[in-house]
């Protein structure tokens, strides 16, 4: 089950509800992206295959900590990372903590506010 968390910027006051960085759940697995022509967060699809990706989560990974996050991109992560709200725009992976998309400040992790599957 995926968990999405509340960001609010304490510069321009920009908020977005994304995963925070890797997220998966029963139907797919996603990663935050940043998108500097939408200047949003939005959270990009990077596999349809999620059992597969925890079958390999639980075989190769102990703890979900930033060392695993980093392996995990090398391992499932597209070449090209695309924008989620316009599979044209190409974007970049965020993950907590990272800049704001409007104004480079680092964003405030907050709430979480749902869990989807
Ligand atoms: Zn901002
Ligand atoms: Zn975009």
């Amino acid at each position: 089950m995926g968990t999405l968390f509340q960001f609010r910027c304490p510069g321009c006051g920009y908020e977005a509800q994304v995963s925070g960085g890797l997220g998966w759940g029963i139907l797919a697995v996603t990663h935050t992206v940043s998108c500097p022509t939408c200047t949003e967060l939005s959270d990009m699809i990077v596999a349809e295959e999620p059992w597969e990706f925890s079958e390999w989560m639980e075989r190769e990974c102990v703890n979900r900590d930033d060392a695993v996050a980093k392996a995990a991109q090398a391992r499932w992560m597209p070449e090209k990372i695309r924008c989620d709200l316009d599979h044209r725009h190409k974007a970049s992976l965020w993950s907590h903590p990272g800049p704001c998309p409007r104004c480079g400040t680092t964003l405030a992790k907050g709430e979480m506010t749902m869990l989807w599957d």
